[in-house]
């Protein structure tokens, strides 16, 4: 079966999930080091109040921190980090299979354009999408989602000894005593 989105369906602009684990709380939408600027251009034309910060950073030493960022992340809207700042909730207008529609459609990140695409090779679907819920895993009508994906994967290859993962202290409010904040050493390559 062919993938294309749920009628209605806006789950992925909307949810968002702990990763790697609770203890770095809710991940927002990764932003290329190359899109943050025109991301954070959009907003401000679109008059959007938006917060990007940090989400992977490697080093050559596992004391002080990352010396590059190799991606940030959007976060959401709401205190449990759910609703990406550009959905359009409130106006009406739908996308073109009936959901909330996204006001930079054009120009959203890559890691949108790649979703619900996980992996390339095989090719797997995220199974929180609700397509991937209803019908299962599909290899077809996902070109540009491959292309995507391979792009940011490319961006992502490092040779940095060290790899930091950014904790965004945003969590649901029973939790909110176990996530941190900051940058936390993920592991050694
Ligand atoms: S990609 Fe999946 S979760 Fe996102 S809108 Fe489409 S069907 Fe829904
Ligand atoms: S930028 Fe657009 S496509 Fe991406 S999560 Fe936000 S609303 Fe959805």
């Amino acid at each position: 079966m062919k993938f294309q989105c749920v009628d209605k369906c806006a789950q992925c602009c909307i949810k968002r999930e702990y990763f790697p684990s609770k203890k770095f709380g809710k991940i927002g939408v990764l932003i290329l080091p190359e899109e943050k600027g025109k991301i954070e251009e959009l907003a401000r034309i679109n008059s959007i109040q938006i917060e990007i910060v940090p989400r992977i950073g490697v080093s050559e030493d596992g004391i002080h921190g990352p010396t590059k960022i190799l991606a940030y992340q959007l976060m959401g809207i709401e205190d449990n980090g759910d609703t990406c700042p550009f959905l359009d909730t409130l106006s009406g207008k739908e996308s073109p299979h009936g959901g909330f529609p996204c006001k930079i459609y054009e120009d959203r990140p890559s890691a949108c354009i790649a979703y619900p695409l996980i992996e390339s090779d095989p090719i797997n679907l995220d199974s929180k999408c609700m397509f991937c819920k209803e019908n299962g895993n599909t290899d077809e009508n996902l070109d540009e989602e491959i292309e995507s994906l391979l792009k940011i994967k490319e961006k992502m290859m490092t040779d940095a000894k060290y790899v930091w993962r950014y904790a965004t202290g945003i969590a649901e409010s029973d939790d909110r005593s176990i996530v941190k904040t900051g940058w936390i050493l993920d592991q050694e390559i």
